[in-house]
């Protein structure tokens, strides 16, 4: 049997994040694709605790709604960011190149 199982590191979260659950729900439905095998469920494994996230018929139709949004917005010229989150533009993987992150010790040593 497979479970997906999202390992993350960290501040544990009262309750899973959304985009932590989005991201596992992506699993599950590459699971299914992939092994023809319908998973239902898969867990978020945080430092000190786990959460098991329901693979439900709503999530699933939360994944394809949100690829298609993504789809979209692939072709548009710009796109802006949708949080007031530090930390995640800190932790970011684009920052470096981002002209719209929040994380400023980035932006200062940018702007030399
Ligand atoms: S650095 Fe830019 S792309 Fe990354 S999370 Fe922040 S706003 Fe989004």
């Amino acid at each position: 049997m497979i479970i997906p199982v999202e390992v993350k590191t960290g501040k544990i979260p009262r309750q899973p994040y959304q985009t932590h659950i989005m991201q596992l729900v992506t699993y599950c439905h590459l699971v299914e694709e992939n092994y023809h095998v319908r998973r239902t469920y898969g867990i978020i494994r945080y430092p000190q605790q786990e959460f098991t996230i329901q693979y439900t018929d709503a999530l699933e139709q939360e994944l394809s709604r949100l690829v298609g949004e993504m789809r979209v917005k692939r072709g548009w010229d710009e796109i802006h960011r949708n949080h007031n989150q530090r930390a995640k533009c800190a932790a970011c993987g684009f920052h470096e190149i981002c002209s719209e992150r929040l994380d400023l010790e980035s932006q200062a040593r940018l702007d030399l």
